[in-house]
This record gives structure tokens, sequence and C-alpha cells, in this order.
């Protein structure tokens, strides 16, 4: 039988990410509703567990976002039919920026803020945590602490690249 390529990890235990257990959704239900800070945007998730929440300290993210590393919240994503995924409102007003091809950044083209990063090939949309409104974001991990700007020292995971299961070394830096 062929592997659907599409098929949508159910849980934290069908993704190929070392799991520390993931944080049921913050706001009530299992919905999360947040948007830009202007308000062109609004996004809704619900029936879905994030897949990670974590640093990003790639020299990517560092440029995008003029910062020394940035929090992503990644849950899974269908594609643009998704309905976990949902923008009520603003999603053609959107704009993209693609720095590597397999990565869409999109950010509001009214107040410009970042709101969400498709990977589309790997089937994840990582959110920025002030998106997600009424979020309690706990991170589990840094990836590419190798690139870093700035030292972390608060006892999570630091991956030097991403890990093996991510298709990285799976080296980790120890301080
Ligand atoms: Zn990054
Ligand atoms: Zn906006």
């Amino acid at each position: 039988m062929v592997q659907n390529p599409k098929k949508r990890p159910k849980d934290i235990d069908d993704f190929p990410f070392p799991s520390p257990p993931v944080r049921p959704m913050a706001s009530s239900g299992d919905v999360c509703s947040g948007g830009c800070p202007c308000g062109a945007v609004e996004v809704r998730i619900s029936g879905v567990l994030p897949l990670m929440q974590g640093y990003c300290h790639c020299t990517i993210c560092q440029d995008y976002h003029s910062a020394p590393m940035c929090a992503v919240v990644a849950f899974p994503w269908a594609g643009p039919d998704d309905r976990n995924v949902d923008f009520v409102k603003g999603r053609d007003g959107m704009k993209t920026y693609n720095r590597t091809a397999a990565i869409d950044r999109c950010f509001c083209g009214s107040c410009g803020s970042p709101v969400v990063n498709f990977n589309t090939a790997a089937g994840f949309a990582s959110f920025f945590p002030r998106i997600l409104h009424g979020w309690k974001f706990e991170g589990q991990s840094h990836l590419y602490y190798g690139d870093r700007a700035v030292d972390v020292r608060d006892g999570l995971v630091k991956y030097v690249d991403l890990p093996k299961e991510w298709g990285g070394s799976g080296e980790v830096v120890e301080h």
C-alpha cells in the first residue's frame, strides 16, 4: 500500500519530533483565536495540538525578525484548505517572503507583523506566539543554536541545527 504523503500526524507520537509532552490548547476548549496587531489578519485554530513549541536561532529568523531569536508554535497543517488552521480574515492580504523554497514566511500586508511560516512539504504551520491571543508559550527546545547571537541558559535542549528526526545532525550544545 502506498503511503499517503499528506497523512496528517495524529498526535505528537506520529510526528518525528522528540517530545517533551505538548501542552494542551491554552484558550477555552480546543480553540485558539488570534491575529496580527492591526486586526487585518484573524486566524482560528481548532482540533489540533502543537507539534512543538520552541525557539529558532537560525540566521534567517534573526534577519526576518530583526531579533536574536524567535519563538514559534508549530501546528500540523495539511495545506491551504486545512480547516483546522482557518484564516477567518485577511489571508489574501498577507504578503509572503521566501528566503528558502521550503518555507513561506507570511506577514500582514498592513502592519507588517510576521504571522505564520508555512512549510508545505513538511506539513506544518509555525505561528509566532503573540499572534495566538492568550497562548501560554512554553518552549521545549532551541533550534539552530549553533547560529546563535546570544547564549541562553534555561536548561532546555539546544540543537546545533535540528533534531535527526527533522533532518538535522541531532548534535546538542552542552552548557
Ligand atoms: Zn529559524
Ligand atoms: Zn496587521
